[in-house]
């Protein structure tokens, strides 16, 4: 597929994972890149992510090893771009408080262990010493889990953004896309509302909005509506001293899990239940109550006020897995949709424009293809 004239690729979306992708292609010879995002990059659903970057509750196994080396690559392409992307290393803490969420984490803890993840069962003790300003309460298990960490998506976006910039790529905001032309099998012109952009590939990587393009070729891609609400706050003191993430269970019967993070400036990130969970309340009450309940571990937040947050809608496959690669019936059709989509950025980008650029079969991604719904 190497070929010596300018190809013109069209990138719709400039989330984490289309302008990733872009950065990519931006490091190959002889290729116009166009990113197209209907409003400004980094804010769909990259903006509302909890940015946990782990392959601690992904199965199967297959499932499990690509986030797990997705994670290993970020360490690249940090050093790849050459500044701070805002990781925060420190690794995953958690606990349990009843019989059976103690019994589901140690087996979790064993099943992964058995898979070569760096994780572990520790002590309450243990638990107290790496956060010295936790009140866990009752605790019957507890693990840390080091390889995990977080990202501020926000300094990723804009490191990345300048860099394709200066790679030479072309990028439109406030450019929706409405449709494509395309002749036989082939996508020779995207749509938008003002004019239209010739290619000769397409990358479709809009999150929620995928289907709905994709369907615009008839091209089916699935997908559950999966909304979350991620809460900040105002500052505090640095509350978590060694932790990136920590997930805490329910104290109270009414309350959920909660998973929480802390940011350089000294804000918190509050989600509540498990990292897939549904919530659309972004009530100011649901904020205060999400903040109320961390204050019960961690007092030392003080007088820090919970601000809400608009509700984010996860790209989410109906089977919950990546759909990666070219269609069968639009044979220039690059798809890339996916949950976990801040964790899989890395492998995504890089070894899509493996399969784009160098037209080889990357078998990694052979569980996620798009005609696995059976339509394209
Ligand atoms: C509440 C929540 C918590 C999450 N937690 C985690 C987590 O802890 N760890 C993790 O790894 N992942 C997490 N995710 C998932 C992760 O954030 C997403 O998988 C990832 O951001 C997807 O990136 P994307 O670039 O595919 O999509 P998006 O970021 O949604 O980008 C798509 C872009 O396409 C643009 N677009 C849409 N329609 C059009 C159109 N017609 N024309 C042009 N442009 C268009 C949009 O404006 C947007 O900028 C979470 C997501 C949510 C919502």
């Amino acid at each position: 597929m190497t070929s010596s004239r300018n190809r013109n690729i069209v990138i719709v979306g400039a989330g984490i994972i289309g302008i990733s992708i872009a950065y990519h292609l931006s490091i190959r010879n002889n290729i116009s890149i166009t990113v197209l995002d209907s409003d400004i990059p980094g804010s769909g659903a990259t903006e509302h992510s909890f940015a946990w970057v782990n392959a601690f509750g992904k199965e199967p196994r297959t499932y499990h090893t690509l986030n797990r080396r997705s994670l290993d690559m970020w360490y690249r392409l940090s050093d790849q771009l050459d500044s701070d992307i805002g990781i925060h290393h420190g690794g995953e803490l958690r606990w349990e408080n009843t019989e059976n969420g103690a019994k589901t984490l140690i087996n979790r803890v064993r099943q992964l262990q058995g898979w070569g993840y760096p994780c572990r069962i520790i002590t309450k003790d243990e638990l107290v010493s790496m956060e010295p300003d936790l009140s866990p309460g009752n605790v019957l298990a507890s693990s840390y889990s080091n390889a995990d960490f977080h990202i501020e998506t926000d300094k990723f976006m804009s490191v990345i953004l300048n860099k394709v910039i200066e790679n030479g790529i072309s990028l439109h905001s406030n450019t929706p896309v409405i449709d494509f032309k395309r002749k036989n099998d082939r996508i020779y012109s995207v749509i938008t509302s003002e004019t239209e952009f010739p290619c000769d590939i397409v990358v479709l990587a809009a999150g929620v909005n995928t289907t709905s393009l994709a369907d615009k070729v008839d091209v089916y891609l699935p997908q559950q509506c999966s909304p979350g609400v991620i809460i900040k706050t105002t500052k505090c003191k640095k509350i978590m001293q060694n932790a990136a993430i920590i997930h805490a269970p329910s104290k109270k019967e009414t309350h959920q899990h909660i998973h929480m993070r802390q940011l350089d400036d000294g804000t918190l990130r509050i989600g509540q239940g498990t990292q897939e969970g549904i919530n659309s309340d972004d009530s100011q009450e649901h904020a205060d109550a999400l903040l109320d309940n961390l204050k019960t571990y961690f007092p030392a937040v003080g007088m820090a006020s919970a601000i809400t947050t608009p509700v984010g809608y996860r790209p989410m496959p109906i089977d919950g897995y990546p759909v990666i690669g070219f269609t069968k019936s639009v044979s220039n059709l690059y798809i890339t949709l996916m949950h976990s989509g801040v964790t899989l950025a890395p492998i995504i980008s890089e070894m899509a424009t493996i399969e784009i650029v160098d037209g080889i079969n990357v078998e990694w991604f052979v569980p996620y293809r798009p005609n696995r719904f059976n339509t394209v």
